[in-house]
């Protein structure tokens, strides 16, 4: 069935750019878990949906919003209720 949102869903590597912004760090490898149903995944197999207010990345398996990044000119707003964890890796700023 056609979904309008297929139109507006990228994967998790096309919001790596903001996600590199706020953490510093690339992203797209980091281990996550789904607070909603359990799925672990990297970040960058989420789905994205980037044309609301800031970043949305959503599990792939049961839709929850896993993550979401919303940028201001004065700061930065990380909403991470829906992942269980985000691993940062240590020593991985030099990587890239
Ligand atoms: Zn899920």
């Amino acid at each position: 069935m056609f979904d309008i949102t297929q139109e507006l869903m990228l994967d998790g590597n096309a919001a790596a750019g903001i996600l590199h912004d706020v953490f510093s760090a690339e992203m797209t490898a980091s281990p996550t878990e789904c607070a909603n149903c359990g799925k672990r995944g990297e970040l960058g197999t989420l789905l994205a949906f980037l044309h609301g207010p800031g970043v949305v990345l959503r599990c792939p398996v049961c839709r929850s919003v896993v993550l979401r990044v919303v940028e201001t000119p004065r700061a930065v707003y990380l909403d991470a209720r829906g992942a269980v964890y985000l691993r940062l890796e240590k020593g991985g700023l030099s990587r890239g």
